[in-house]
């Protein structure tokens, strides 16, 4: 029995994030999506509003969880009884963070392995960031992302812009 965690922060969850997910909950058994609370970020969506959005657009997927946590992705993981962590890799310079990290983590927890899933080409370029700086500058977002979740971007974009 395969457990994986796949960790980000996912503010917001783009299509991008979802082939990943749905690519990688056929490799395992049980796949669950860890939420960071990054304290360093401030996010454009609560850590409630960023799991809420996960569970959403992952409904139909019967072996996937979502929960959010705080601290080590190891930690995270020896807590779920994950043997792997999932990570997505678009391009080159994904490429350099990625393997830092997943090494740091090989040294934290050697029984534990990173598995990385390369972006489908489609969305190669996509990244939640983007997708914020489009939504902002009142661009259309509703190719990167599921319809629900881009009617809270703009909701919460608007409420921004009233403030
Ligand atoms: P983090 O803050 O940890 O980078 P993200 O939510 O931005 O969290 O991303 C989580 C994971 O998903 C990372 O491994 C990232 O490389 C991957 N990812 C993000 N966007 C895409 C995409 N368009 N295609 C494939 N993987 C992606």
């Amino acid at each position: 029995m395969v457990t994986a965690i796949y960790p980000g922060s996912f503010d917001p969850v783009t299509n991008g994030h979802l082939d990943i997910i749905e690519r990688a909950s056929k490799l395992t058994d049980r796949l669950i999506i860890g939420v960071l609370k990054n304290n360093a970020k401030t996010p454009l969506f609560s850590l409630d509003e960023r799991v809420n959005m996960l569970k959403k657009v992952t409904g139909h997927l019967e072996n996937v969880s979502v929960q959010s946590f705080e601290g080590l992705t190891v930690d995270f993981a020896r807590e779920t009884g994950a043997s792997a962590i999932v990570r997505g890799l678009r391009a080159v310079t994904d490429f350099e963070y990625e393997l830092q990290l997943a090494q740091t983590n090989r040294v934290l927890a050697p029984d534990i392995d990173t598995i990385f899933l390369t972006t489908n080409l489609k969305y190669s370029y996509l990244s939640s960031s983007i997708v914020k700086e489009i939504a902002g500058y009142g661009g259309e977002i509703s190719e990167f992302l599921c319809p629900e979740v881009a009617e809270l971007v703009q909701e919460k974009i608007d409420e921004r812009r009233r403030k």
